[in-house]
């Protein structure tokens, strides 16, 4: 199978990896519905890459109602093999600081109102994710991020929690206590998906601020917290483009991986009493084990 890269991100990344004129639009339509937004489609250095800006042009996508499941799809229907994804997050530890970039390696998914698979009805499949990222594909990035300037750790437990709100104190010593080191709120079902899709899924958390745990100082000026965090998501934002240019060339040739044989042992139903119907709509997904 020909490696294609898939990046999911915010708009900054886009335009970072393309230039704001490049790349060519695609709209793409999937079983589940639009992605949030059309894909770019662009040569990267001789390596075709696919951008998909996770909550849509203008941000307009919040992270309950982002249609994860058409997303993940239409990175599948354009061939892509691999995703990187990007992602905000707060800090959890007082080592992982703003600014800093995170190989998370570990999920706790608290999400309740999203579709999270693209097996709801007409047969059973059970995935594994015991490893909920690409192992592989988080070994390149630790790989290439070993001359970077920017602190990049190499694990991280990400809290998925469903918002939009921000965690109570309560909440936030909690998820400490769980062992998470991150809170976010987009990564699931996103990595779920990927892995029903058969495709290789990474993530690179960029914490912007700590999670309210740690009690800032009484801020005087509010206007001013949300500029720092801003800055930090720039600092954090630049450092994961540098990352992602990195990893491109060395994911170009990237050998073929478990993920994507997810679903080899994974469709529990008698194949033969599975609806064609059913075996029509995700035979881009399923339509190999069916044959
Ligand atoms: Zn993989």
């Amino acid at each position: 199978m020909q490696p294609k890269i898939g990046i999911i991100g915010g708009t900054g990344l886009g335009d970072a990896l393309f230039g704001r004129e490049q790349g060519r639009r695609i709209e793409v339509d999937t079983p589940f519905g639009r992605p949030s937004s059309a894909l770019a489609q662009a040569d990267w250095n001789g390596v075709e890459v696919v951008f998909l800006n996770r909550h849509g042009e203008g941000h307009v996508h919040n992270p309950s109602s982002v249609p994860y499941r058409a997303n993940i799809f239409a990175m599948k229907k354009m061939g892509v093999t691999t995703i990187l994804a990007s992602g905000a997050t707060g800090s959890l530890r007082d080592e992982i600081e703003p600014g800093h970039l995170v190989i998370c390696d570990q999920v706790i998914d608290k999400t309740h109102r999203r579709a999270n698979t693209f097996f709801d009805s007409g047969l059973a499949v059970h995935v594994e994710m015991a490893e909920p990222f690409c192992e592989r594909v988080r070994k390149v990035l630790m790989e290439v991020s070993a001359g970077m300037r920017t602190v990049v750790h190499h694990s991280g437990t990400y809290v998925c929690m469903e918002g939009p709100q921000f965690s109570t104190w309560a909440e936030s010593n909690m998820h400490r206590g769980w062992g998470g080191d991150l809170i976010g709120m987009t990564v699931m079902p996103e990595a779920r998906l990927a892995r029903e899709a058969q495709m290789c899924y990474a993530l690179i958390a960029l914490p912007t601020d700590y999670d309210c745990w740690r009690r800032s100082k009484p801020a005087a000026d509010k206007g001013g917290l949300l500029k720092e965090i801003i800055a930090n998501l720039n600092r954090a934002g630049e450092a994961a483009i540098e990352l992602i240019k990195a990893a491109i060339p060395a994911l170009a040739s990237h050998p073929p991986c478990p993920c994507h044989q997810a679903l080899e042992l994974a469709i529990w139903s008698d194949k033969s009493k599975v609806d064609p119907e059913v075996v029509k709509r995700l035979d881009l997904l399923i339509g190999r084990y069916f044959a």
